[in-house]
């Protein structure tokens, strides 16, 4: 049965169903001063849903007693391992509906197969999940931290993941992304020391609010961001300099990619345009070696020193164009330049972030979307870890 302790006494099978009748031998003792002295009062029959068997549902019948305690002189009905007070179903039972839920069956399907309402499953599902963030306890702050936002819903708006990056697992989710909505909860998070690199993408506002939490923590630009927002403004100052060529959908995605994987006949098609176009093509040589430099990636401290110049050199140069897309794109390295040196010496990235967002929208479409922003945290902290 699963249960310790129970007699099968009979198994009855109709249509379907199989009923247990099962007797309870384990030891009785009073819940308020755990006397062993009881006398009878009264006995009745209760039937609960049980774990089912394959594809038959089953139903346990159980005797139970209500006893008077010689000791204290108070009734109470006799309780059983593994069933809890008023309950109709046993835990296994519980337990393993919520455990087919995780595992991906809808609510509707599962009812269905059970025979409890979906609003049950739901029910059961929840406390199953409660259980586990309870047993999991706090854990600490993790050492390698990445922070990105995702968005949770229209009403709601966005909301922010913290990740471990190191054991791969959200950490938590928290809703907002401003820094006022994330103030009240950081300034309440323990352990805040154990951090010691934090990897996000090019937000100004999480950047001032983990120098003000995480004093001591190592800000580590995501490569991925600062590669697009270089090739963003790269592609908005080609609009504006050849307003016609940039329409091209073939050149645009040439012109997009790193030099090194491109095909013979893409190279060639490249050149033809860019030998056309002089300014586009000083344009485009240096946007490669930006990103190259970009690239660099598991460099030891000389390495890095070396490197230095050459990004501040780059990044003054921009500042210096009469086009105002790479003046902005000027300014933003510079306001980043730590932040995007400290990079070369890191392999971690907010990829795995980025991939838990994709988990947590599919857990929104399992859900049919969420209202209540802390039964969303909670599965995703219980099914993203
Ligand atoms: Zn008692």
């Amino acid at each position: 049965m699963g249960l310790p302790d129970y007699e099968i006494t009979g198994i009855e099978e109709r249509e379907g169903w199989v009923r247990i009748s099962a007797r309870y031998n384990g030891p009785i003792s009073c819940p308020q001063c755990g006397g062993k002295q009881l006398r009878l009062k009264d006995r009745r029959m209760r039937l609960l849903r049980h774990e089912s068997w394959g594809t038959r549902r089953s139903l346990l019948q159980l005797e139970t007693r209500k006893w008077r305690c010689q000791g204290c002189q108070r009734s109470f009905w006799q309780r059983f391992p593994g069933i809890l007070t008023r309950r109709r179903a046993t835990e296994p039972f519980r337990r393993s509906v919520s455990i087919k839920h995780y595992d991906g069956i809808s609510r509707r399907r599962l009812a269905q197969r059970e025979s409890i309402a979906s609003a049950t499953v739901e029910r059961w599902f929840q406390d199953y999940l409660r259980l586990q963030t309870a047993e999991r306890k706090s854990a600490p702050c993790p050492q390698i931290l990445g922070i990105d936002e995702h968005f949770f819903t229209r009403r709601l708006g966005y909301a922010t993941t913290f990740c471990d990056l190191k054991n791969h697992s959200v950490y938590d989710v928290v809703a907002g992304r401003s820094e006022a909505s994330l103030e009240s909860y950081l300034s309440k998070l323990e352990g805040k020391h154990l951090v010691k690199v934090v990897c996000m993408d090019l937000a100004t506002g999480y950047r001032s609010l983990v120098k003000k939490h995480f004093p001591q923590a190592r800000i580590v630009a995501d490569r991925f961001h600062v590669i697009r927002v270089v090739n963003h403004h790269f592609l908005a100052c080609w609009k504006e300099l050849d307003p016609a060529g940039a329409k091209n959908r073939g050149l645009l995605s040439l012109m997009r990619r790193h030099r090194h994987p491109l095909k013979p006949e893409q190279n060639v098609k490249l050149s033809q345009y860019l030998r056309a176009n002089p300014v586009m093509e000083l344009v485009y040589r240096f946007k490669q070696n930006l990103g190259y430099l970009l690239l660099n990636k598991r460099l030891n401290q000389n390495q890095c020193r070396e490197l230095a110049p050459q990004l501040l050199r780059m990044i003054a140069l921009l500042r210096e164009q009469p086009l105002p897309q790479m003046v902005q794109l000027g300014n933003t390295l510079h306001s980043w330049r730590e932040e995007i040196a400290t990079m070369w010496r890191f392999t971690r990235n907010n990829g795995i972030t980025e991939g838990f967002h994709t988990k947590m929208e599919v857990l929104q479409r399992q859900a049919y979307g969420f209202r209540n922003f802390n039964n969303y945290r909670l599965r995703v902290k219980v099914m993203c870890s």
